[in-house]
């Protein structure tokens, strides 16, 4: 039996949740699970509680949009996971809060884009549809959807929101080294997430890896629903080279991201428990299980 380290809820982007996922990791006997949300941990704090047992183990996560060193270009998708965090620490708790705000910023300007593109949506009718704090582009996406304008989230990505369509929109992100600072200064362990979305090669992800990890990182998402079985070698063997721990999981976004499913991946994921308790022994048994 295997775990699932990389799950979205309601809190974020995601259509379960927190109570539906622990629901769903139990029906899939996954043994420990990580709500992983982007920019809180209102969701992972709502099923971190005395009523819920070790059935599954819940690890503390969060994922955090960052930007790379300087000396790196990096295309992609460059997030960093924290884990084992304490839920309460006041310098996460402020750096998330940050991070949130500048949303505000930003929903409005991606609905006045999509407004001069012809499309009647407000900021509202965005905010009704969202159960959380976070509220991002995948909301906005459901919410075209709902209202014909587009046939799946997929395409109101494609067509308007994805980095290079007219109605795209960037938001403020934590440079690395202040995301992996505030992860470890709350007790956690920072980790490299889905090393395929940076879409760079291996060498470079290799001299990106040591400069992170003279920052602090431990780790690296070696098991995730995009790589490939030759991928998860790869990030393996890289991590045993540079003496990082591996961690993994689905990404699971509910019906955000239909392809995905939680603890399978697109079918195929499998982490093994044992990536699990090598994070406890790396977090130095500070109990962030219960
Ligand atoms: P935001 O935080 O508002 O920039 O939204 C980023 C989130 O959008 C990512 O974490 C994904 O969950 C989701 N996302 C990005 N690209 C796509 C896509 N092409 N289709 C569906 N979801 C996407
Ligand atoms: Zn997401
Ligand atoms: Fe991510
Ligand atoms: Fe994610």
């Amino acid at each position: 039996m295997d775990v699932d380290l990389h799950i979205h809820s309601t809190a974020s982007d995601g259509s379960f949740t927190p109570h539906d996922i622990l629901d769903r990791a139990r029906a899939l006997k996954l043994r420990a699970i990580s709500i992983t949300d982007h920019d809180t941990v209102d969701g992972v704090k709502e099923i971190m509680t005395p009523e819920t047992t070790a059935n599954p183990h819940v690890l503390s996560g969060v994922e955090i949009s960052s930007t790379p060193p300087d000396q790196f270009d990096i295309p992609g998708n460059f997030h960093i996971l924290g884990y084992g965090i304490r839920l309460e620490d006041p310098d996460l708790t402020r750096a998330l809060h940050h991070v949130r705000q500048s949303r505000d910023d930003r929903n409005p300007r991606i609905i006045s884009r999509l407004k001069s593109h012809g499309i009647d949506i407000s900021m509202d009718e965005v905010n009704e549809s969202s159960a959380g704090d976070v509220i991002g582009r995948p909301h906005i996406a459901r919410v075209l959807v709902q209202k014909g304008c587009v046939s799946s989230i997929d395409e109101a990505f494609d067509r308007y929101l994805a980095k290079g369509r007219p109605c795209f929109e960037d938001k403020f992100r934590l440079d690395c080294q202040a995301a992996i600072s505030v992860i470890r200064k709350a007790g956690g362990i920072a980790v490299l997430a889905h090393p395929v979305s940076l879409k760079t090669d291996k060498g470079t992800l290799e001299s990106l890896l040591k400069v992170l990890k003279g920052m602090g990182l431990s780790g690296i998402e070696a098991y995730y629903s995009n790589h490939t079985p030759e991928d998860t070698e790869d990030y393996c063997s890289m991590a045993g080279k540079l003496d990082l721990i591996v961690t993994g999981g689905s990404d699971f976004h509910g019906s955000y991201k239909t392809n995905i499913q939680m603890g399978s991946g697109k079918g195929n994921l499998q982490v093994p428990y044992r990536v699990f308790e090598r994070i406890i022994e790396h977090l130095g048994h500070k109990s962030p299980t219960h």
